[in-house]
């Protein structure tokens, strides 16, 4: 379904509308960059408003007249989870087309896959556990509350984790029997072109699920302020999100948005160090820091700080980034523009005075045209620094140090963002105390998984945004309820 030039030999990838595999109507493409190289790789549709509204025809179709709509939720959830096996059966080809795109080493773009099937396997056996309620009114009366489908979801995807974040937000929404529109980013979607076609071949009725490509200022746009959408999920930054919030409001529809953090993980001096280490350095290097819930804060008791901040300074300095399929500790970063941002970054560290801790190092072999940034590690940061309050999308860590519990409580939710947190104690009443007051969507004690699981709600508070996906959460975001009332005497 993809046209080849054979000029340049570059693949061009199309939309997925309906049944069909279409370009834009324009006929224009978007060139694909290997953040490894720099080097264009393959191009995508650049759709525009008119390519999204067949989109979103095609999802209504579906929706109100086709198979889909009319589908028993046993049945969607058996066609979820075998396209959960159809991504178990092509995991090494998915991760390979992740890895290239997105600039992840190999085993990064592996527990993407195991992850993505997961959504699937999860969503497509909850379809059909999702139910309403009766409520006890008057005599005479019986009432009823159901759980419906809202009708075509518009689903923004960003490029760090193209595979994970469609999983988690059109595996809840197609289980919950919407239809949905895809706009993935223009950075790193080849992942998703390949499932929207597994999901064709495993018998997912046409225009259950369409897959536009272009801009964010083009189809993304155009897709949110459609009057044809009945509910939006954006992941992504901020400033975009206000941006889709206003557009959706306009059409009085809601919106789930994920909009990343500024997330601290909190260590006390009677945590176990030993454990800590390898946490603290994975939840900023994992995915290069380009990662929503990244810990790029980190808050140490004063009277450990020198000690555990020489150790991580150690672990840091082995930290070695190279192409995706060397398979390091962190690949490039996605694109020249993010690699030119956090390296703005630095720069106000150097200008600061701040100490540079720790460095990694960039692969000799890693080819000269890819995004690298080294990891780096920043002491003493002050806490109203723009380092130690922005969400940097790279694989820097701002360490700062705290007197006692009162201040570790300040620093942590001392940023506009409230995704995650870290708290490392091991005195429990610390840990229940900490974790009520801290102002963010999930605290993990003792322990780190960035995002947490498939089956744990996930979102934010402040900046990060509101609304939640993963877990059973989130098929209450994609559904409506309606109240039945009769009156039976
Ligand atoms: P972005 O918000 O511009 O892009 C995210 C998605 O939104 C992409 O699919 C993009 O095409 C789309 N988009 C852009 N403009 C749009 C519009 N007007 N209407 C609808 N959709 C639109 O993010 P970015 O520019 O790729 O990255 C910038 C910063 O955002 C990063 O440095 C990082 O801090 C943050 N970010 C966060 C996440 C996250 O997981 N929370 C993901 C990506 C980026």
């Amino acid at each position: 379904m993809n046209a080849v030039d054979r000029g340049t030999r570059i693949e061009t990838h199309r939309n997925l509308i309906g049944a069909e595999w279409r370009s834009a109507l324009s006929g224009s493409t978007l060139p694909m960059v290997e953040p490894s190289t720099g080097a264009t790789f393959a191009a995508i549709a650049a759709s525009g408003a008119e390519d999204i509204d067949l989109a979103v025809r095609a999802a209504r179709a579906a929706f109100d007249d086709g198979p889909w709509g009319r589908m028993p939720a046993f049945e969607r959830g058996r066609l979820l989870m075998r396209l959960a096996g159809a991504i178990l059966d092509h995991a090494e080809e998915l991760a390979a087309i992740e890895a290239r795109d997105c600039g992840k080493p190999m085993r990064q773009a592996r527990a993407d896959v195991a992850a993505t099937a997961r959504y699937f396997e999860y969503y497509g056996g909850a379809a059909d556990k999702l139910h309403g309620d009766t409520i006890p009114y008057l005599a005479g009366m019986t009432v009823m509350a159901l759980r419906e489908p809202l009708g075509v979801t518009a689903h923004i995807v960003p490029w760090n984790y193209p595979l994970q974040i469609f999983g988690r937000s059109v595996g809840a929404s197609l289980a919950a029997g919407n239809a949905a529109v895809v706009k993935p980013a223009e950075d790193a979607c080849l992942s998703l072109v390949r499932l929207a076609e597994l999901a064709l071949e495993i018998g997912l009725p046409p225009g259950a699920l369409n897959l536009v490509t272009g801009t964010g200022e083009a189809a993304g746009a155009a897709l949110v302020a459609h009057p044809g959408i009945d509910f939006v999920s954006f992941t992504g930054s901020p400033e975009v999100g206000t941006l889709v919030q206003q557009a959706a409001a306009a059409n009085h529809v809601g919106v789930t948005l994920e909009l990343g953090g500024k997330s601290p993980q909190i260590v006390f001096a009677d945590a176990d160090l030993d454990q800590v280490l390898p946490f603290a350095v994975n939840a900023i290097v994992q995915n290069a820091g380009q990662t929503c819930s990244a810990c790029s804060r980190l808050l140490v008791e004063r009277s450990i700080y020198p000690a555990f901040l020489e150790r991580l300074a150690a672990a840091f300095a082995t930290l070695r980034v190279g192409a995706h399929q060397a398979d390091l500790d962190c690949g490039p970063l996605i694109s020249a523009r993010q690699k030119t941002r956090v390296e703005g970054f630095l720069d106000e560290a150097r200008a600061a005075r701040l100490p540079v801790l720790a460095r990694g190092t960039i692969d000799p072999a890693a080819p000269a045209g890819g995004f690298y940034v080294a990891p780096a590690l920043i002491g003493d940061v002050p806490p109203d620094l723009r380092l130690a309050r922005e969400e940097i999308f790279g694989p820097v860590l701002a360490a700062i140090p705290f007197a006692d519990e009162e201040e570790a409580l300040r620093l942590a939710n001392a940023t506009d963002y409230g995704l995650v947190a870290a708290l490392w104690t091991r005195d429990g009443a610390r840990q229940m105390r900490l974790a009520r007051r801290l102002r963010c969507g999930q605290v993990f004690i003792n322990g780190f998984g960035a995002g947490g699981g498939i089956e744990l709600p996930f979102g934010g508070v402040k900046r990060s945004g509101h609304g939640r996906e993963k877990g059973f959460e989130a098929l209450h975001e994609f559904t409506a309820l309606k109240t039945i009332v009769i009156k039976h005497g």
